[in-house]
């Protein structure tokens, strides 16, 4: 935020400055990215990711008794440097919170803290060119909800309703493993709330066998995947059908954390929380991954996209426009929507409001008001010209 006094008359030039010095440059993100964004990206898209550069919100905090100046987010999260780590940043922090919600060792004064299983439960290859639609990967949800809840032994329809009015967290999609970033490998990368029914922290270890899980997993996958296999390419239904039947290889992985040390556990305690919520809920494609280059002899612009699940220091180099062209394919699966991030169990909807209503707690929401009043915006003309538009103020706070 850019603060100002709120008698100040503010020139356009001084706010094509302001609005430049906000905006133009992201946290982290390469200058060649904004230029790059706009030349490659469809005329819609490149059109909208410099609309949060244009207008500027005047703001009052009443925190800090400021008023200040505040780009407007254009809340194309997918492609906006600005707006897409603003957005993540806003996430890591309502999934964790709201798992921590659920913990009843802290007292009322107290944040509570979040402990949790991290599970990884994978897609396997030969259903994957169905999960390119959205109900079957829905589906495919409901059967990995359905490993997790047989891992807490609740297996018949009625025990997995039980268990996900006491129990739940969060599914996030990877949709690309750790070689090619635009290989479709989609997997959901998940954080199990680890608090049993009446709140208390759960045990260390994952509660069954992880065989057992897989073979929760598998059941639930023939369950689920069967109605969807005529979408299938002509040519893979028959094998798929084939597959369905028999007892394919899944995977559902625990991530060990402490592996080596005095006591191997499965649990991410609350010092560790957060990072695993980061890993998990990123966008998996940020544009300050990204940079390009222009190759003197050919002309030709290179991105260079640093892997964010590599090892260390590994990247993927491609032309522009053939990295877009296949972001582009991905791109249903790599913002935020339902298919990508939400909550299962207690902590989705209604369930969740009732469970914070018994435990006399606010539910943590997914924006949580800022605080600060909206009082108006200037909107770019033209470059240099702004026209200033005062808050609807019966909307409420911004
Ligand atoms: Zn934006």
């Amino acid at each position: 935020m850019h603060l100002v006094h709120p008698d100040d008359i503010i020139h356009g030039e001084e706010l094509e400055r302001i609005a430049d010095a906000l905006t133009t440059h992201a946290p982290g993100v390469d200058r060649t990215t904004y230029a790059v964004l706009k030349r490659e990206l469809d005329p819609w898209d490149a059109d909208r990711v410099t609309r949060c550069r244009g207008n500027l919100q005047l703001l009052y905090d009443p925190e800090s008794r400021s008023h200040g100046l505040w780009p407007e987010r254009c809340q194309l999260d997918l492609w906006c440097p600005h707006c897409c780590i603003a957005e993540f940043e806003a996430r890591v922090t309502f999934q964790h919170n709201r798992i921590a919600s659920l913990n009843t060792t802290t007292s009322a004064f107290d944040a509570p803290q979040a402990a949790l299983y991290h599970v990884v439960v994978t897609s396997p290859p030969f259903l994957r060119p169905l999960l390119h639609h959205p109900a079957p990967l829905l589906a495919f949800q409901r059967a990995c909800v359905a490993a997790i809840a047989a891992g807490f032994g609740a297996t018949t329809d009625r025990e997995r309703a039980a268990w996900l009015r006491t129990h739940g967290g969060f599914m996030n999609l990877h949709p690309w493993g750790n070689n090619d970033p635009f290989e479709w490998s989609p997997h959901y990368d998940m954080l199990v709330a680890a608090f049993e029914a009446d709140g208390s922290i759960a045990p260390e270890r994952w509660p069954a066998r992880y065989e057992e899980s897989r073979t929760a997993f598998r059941h639930a996958l023939q369950r689920e995947m069967s109605p969807f296999l005529g979408r299938m390419p002509v040519e893979q239904i028959e094998e798929a059908h084939a597959t369905l039947q028999t007892n394919f290889r899944v995977n559902l992985k625990i991530v060990v954390r402490h592996v080596g040390t005095y006591q191997e556990r499965e649990l991410v305690l609350p010092e560790e929380a957060i990072p695993s919520v980061r890993y998990s809920c990123r966008s998996f494609f940020m544009p300050n991954h990204l940079t390009a280059s222009k190759d003197k002899r050919t002309g030709v612009v290179w991105i260079r996209y640093a892997n964010p699940l590599g090892a260390r220091g590994s990247a993927y180099e491609a032309p522009a426009h053939s990295f877009f062209q296949r972001l582009y394919k991905l791109a249903d699966f790599l913002g935020a929507n339902r298919l990508t991030h939400r909550p299962f169990g207690v902590l989705y909807g209604e369930a969740y409001t009732k469970r914070m209503r018994a435990l006399g707690r606010a539910p943590v929401v997914e924006h949580p008001p800022r605080g600060r009043k909206r009082l108006g915006t200037y909107v770019r003309r033209r470059k240099g010209e702004f026209e200033y538009r005062l808050a609807d103020t019966r909307g409420g706070p911004a």
